[in-house]
């Protein structure tokens, strides 16, 4: 997508903090962490949202999990993180290409 901020950060035309990139997905530090350790994962693939997975996208998705259990364990938080994505404005969604927020690094408390 040609005005998608995301597209362009997986292109190099934005600058991030990049942690990981595959043929399929991109992992770069939050702009505005929300926790001592605050990445997101994406793919390479634009989506706007998880509203838009479908079958097809399972190996996707299944390979994103993967990548993130793989980065919590090189990264040193795997006893503890949460992986988030919104959908949609009532969620709180800012940015309309799919992506998973992994938060880790404090107490994380109960959804409200
Ligand atoms: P959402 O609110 O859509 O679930 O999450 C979007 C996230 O993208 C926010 O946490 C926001 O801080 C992050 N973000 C927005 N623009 C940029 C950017 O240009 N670079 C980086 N690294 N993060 C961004
Ligand atoms: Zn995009």
């Amino acid at each position: 997508m040609n005005d998608c901020i995301f597209c362009k950060i997986i292109a190099g035309d934005i600058p991030s903090k990049k942690i990981y990139e595959d043929e399929l997905c991109f992992a770069f530090y939050d702009i505005n962490p929300l926790a001592p350790m605050h990445f997101l994962v994406v793919p390479k693939k634009h989506l706007a949202s998880a509203a838009e997975v479908g079958e097809e996208d399972a190996l996707l998705v299944g390979h994103i999990y993967a990548v993130i259990a793989k980065l919590a364990a090189e990264l040193g938080f795997a006893e503890g993180f949460r992986v988030v994505t919104n959908v949609g404005a009532l969620a709180g969604q800012t940015v309309h290409h799919l992506h998973f927020h992994v938060l880790a690094g404090r107490e994380l408390g109960a959804f409200n």
